[in-house]
């Protein structure tokens, strides 16, 4: 091994297990993948059996938080969130319905106080734009309940460069060892 090549091997070795991906290709790897994050024998539901409640019947299934963020829009205070500090491997579904919508490896520390992921599970979101501060937003719902999760912006880390802000009150963490938080 030259010494170039033994001086790389070893700066990756602290990232080898919770790499960020490099390429497109590597996302489409975690994007296809994210069933071997649940525990085994679980089950959850998909985003072609939709769940339509009154909102009535939504208020009396949810937290007050969670309602508020997933079905009026609400933002949960930054900072807030014990899920900003999880690191287990597992998925973050939809609080709402259950439905599976990121994995931790799509999560990354952004910062601002909310959970953040780079990517997303596919076919999980709808997105609508939304002018509530001046500049427009892409706010994104959950496709099967259609509870509001967060915004989407564009200066999140590369190869996606997206920053998925995700209110911590509209998901719900199944870690891979089974244990829910
Ligand atoms: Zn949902």
């Amino acid at each position: 091994m030259d010494r170039r090549v033994f001086v790389l091997a070893l700066a990756a070795l602290p990232f080898c297990a919770h790499a960020r991906p490099r390429n497109m290709k590597e996302v489409e790897a975690l994007q296809q993948n994210w069933k071997s994050f649940l525990p085994s024998g679980a089950s959850v539901p998909s985003p072609a059996e939709p769940l339509k409640l009154s909102d009535d019947e939504w208020r009396k299934r949810l937290p007050g938080q969670s309602y508020h963020v997933l079905r009026k829009e609400g933002t949960e205070r930054a900072g807030t969130s014990p899920l900003n500090d999880e690191k287990r491997p597992g998925v973050y579904a939809c609080a709402g319905c259950g439905l599976p919508v990121f994995t931790s490896e799509m999560k990354f520390d952004s910062g601002t106080g909310w959970p953040s992921f780079f990517t997303t599970i596919p076919g999980v979101f709808e997105m609508k734009k939304d002018f509530f501060l001046i500049y427009p937003r892409t706010e994104y719902h959950c496709i099967r309940c259609g509870g509001h999760h967060g915004h989407v912006f564009d200066d999140g880390p590369p190869p996606t460069n997206q920053r998925w802000c995700n209110n911590g009150v509209a998901l719900k963490f199944i870690a891979k060892d089974g244990k829910t938080a």
